[in-house]
């Protein structure tokens, strides 16, 4: 398992692109990130929305996805988060 970052940054769609967590489009426009890297020897362009990118960061921060994941994953690991978060503010509304 190899993983290696060559590049990574923002970029302004000329094109429609296809974000690769969530499937949707990319409008020409919007801000999508660029994430360039080479996995087990093959070169891949990954570009996702910019909030997607978003929960992919908060995915790695918490430590996961080190040694390789799928966006499956990070859907899953995101309404997690989003469930406790919902779990707290019912909790302050009890209170
Ligand atoms: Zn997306």
């Amino acid at each position: 398992m190899s993983y290696e970052e060559l590049s990574y940054g923002r970029r302004v769609a000329r094109k429609e692109h296809v974000c690769q967590s969530c499937g949707r489009r990319i409008r020409v426009g919007h801000l999508y990130s660029l994430r360039v890297y080479k996995y087990e020897g093959d070169f891949n362009a990954e570009k996702l929305h910019m909030r997607c990118d978003a929960e992919l960061q908060l995915f790695s921060s918490e430590g996961y996805g080190d040694d390789g994941f799928n966006f499956s994953e990070v859907h899953e690991f995101i309404e997690e988060v989003l469930r406790e978060y919902g779990h707290v503010s019912r909790e302050r509304r009890e209170a």
